[in-house]
């Protein structure tokens, strides 16, 4: 299938580079974009015009969300994470055992994604293999990218024992066994992929941890987990292991190319040297370490030692679908990492220096960041990369339109534009979310 679409572009090609390409046409052939030229140059019609004020951004990619927590999010942020997962989190996860009740969350939630501009997701399933399955069928279905992984997750002492897998053993042959019905769907333009997903270590023993690394260097499948959460997590890991959480992951082989680890708030400098060295990356949440990572990721600092950062919802950690909202917040709390917050301390001990980072920044965070740590040709409109897409209205984010420039309109995007004002959601060249053209 090949189609063409006239636009005015809107994207990051590095963490600081905002490019503005005004009125372009855009050639996609069998999902792939083709060749990108000036309008004025351009023989024919194209086959889609977006209107004016109307602009054509790279779709965004979600590398961290728990799909089984959809039906809680926005709620039960009252109390910590080790006591949210067993008072909220677990009961609503087990619930996927049945398998009608799953899919219809995912029918809700998937096309709710795509609205928000979610192009790509990364998702943790329920620990059933069924409803892991049926999340996978659900993406195909509704046209979304993604990788989607059973929830690994065996350990007596971090999981409840009406929501764990019963031994190491029947927790690797379960994963092993929802890479293969993954594998196997009906999925022509190839959107879905399994992800090999332990919990987190608190919730594996050592003998699953070992397993899923050693079925991570088997298949070459991706792999992500939660690193370095919270003072809770990353000091857990510790305790148990005598390592942080970065090389406890290492040793048993599951910090790999691409793998994501989610939050990282905790992270030291030489777990960020060691995670660059290993080509993983951060998923950064930073609504959900609102409330739940006890401090602010220092994304910048990450960016500066070599390791590949995107943005992750973390639904239902973080109250919110929209990873433009996500974009937003990271500036947000980049201020309070760099201003610091307590104003019993001088301004020269509350902050740390040089932490802020900008919508630039953020949005390259939501797109081209999320593409570099999943190593996938996302994330940029460009000759060779998909095209997954997102028209977005300026009607309602350009209030007194006429007055600014396209740095400053891509400002208000960042930071004003959701839901309402996406149009059009295109995924591997097809149109799945908005109206018609
Ligand atoms: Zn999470």
């Amino acid at each position: 299938m090949t189609f063409t679409i006239r636009a005015t572009v809107f994207q990051t090609p590095t963490p600081t580079r905002f490019e503005h390409r005004e009125d372009v046409v855009i050639s996609v052939a069998d999902g792939a974009i083709v060749e990108i030229v000036d309008a004025a140059t351009f023989a024919g019609t194209p086959d889609v015009t977006l209107p004016d004020n109307t602009v054509l951004v790279p779709g965004c990619i979600d590398l961290h969300i728990h799909a089984p927590q959809w039906p809680q999010l926005g709620t039960g942020y009252d109390v910590p994470l080790d006591q949210w997962l067993f008072e909220y989190t677990f009961p609503t996860e087990a619930k996927c055992a049945d398998t009608e009740y799953a899919r219809a969350v995912w029918d809700d939630m998937v096309p709710a994604l795509l609205a928000n501009g979610t192009t790509t997701a990364v998702y943790y399933g329920s620990i059933h293999l069924d409803a892991t399955t049926e999340l996978a069928r659900s993406c195909i279905e509704h046209g979304q990218r993604a990788w989607v992984g059973r929830t690994a997750m065996d350990h007596p002492d971090g999981t409840p024992e009406y929501y764990r897998d019963t031994s190491a053993a029947q927790a690797l042959a379960n994963s092993r066994a929802s890479i293969d019905e993954i594998t196997a769907l009906d999925d022509p333009r190839g959107l879905v992929a399994p992800i090999i997903t332990p919990r987190f270590i608190p919730a594996c023993t050592d003998e699953l941890l070992t397993g899923l690394g050693e079925l991570a260097a088997e298949t070459g499948h991706l792999t992500q987990t939660h690193c370095s959460e919270n003072d809770w997590e990353h000091g857990y890991v510790i305790d148990r292991h005598g390592v942080s959480d970065t090389h406890a992951l290492d040793g048993f082989g599951l910090l790999r190319e691409s793998t994501v680890l989610a939050h990282g708030c905790m992270l030291s400098d030489d777990d960020f040297t060691t995670i660059a060295s290993r080509g993983a990356g951060v998923a950064h949440c930073p609504l959900s370490n609102v409330y739940f990572g006890d401090a602010v990721f220092p994304t910048r600092r990450a960016l500066s030692t070599g390791v590949k950062v995107g943005l992750g919802t973390d639904i239902a950690g973080g109250p919110s679908p929209s990873l433009l909202a996500q974009a937003a917040r990271a500036v947000d709390v980049s201020r309070h990492l760099e201003n610091g917050v307590d104003q019993s301390l001088t301004a020269d001990e509350r902050g740390v220096d040089d932490s802020r980072i900008d919508a630039t920044t953020a949005f390259y965070l939501a797109t081209l960041g999320g593409a570099d740590v999943l190593g996938a040709p996302l994330g940029l409109l460009e000759a060779g990369r998909r095209f997954d897409a997102v028209a977005i209205s300026l009607d309602d984010v350009d209030n007194v339109p006429g007055n600014d420039t396209a740095e400053r309109r891509f400002e208000k995007l960042v930071r004003l534009a959701g839901r309402r004002d996406i149009t059009h959601v295109w995924v591997d060249g097809v149109q799945v979310s908005g109206g018609s053209s």
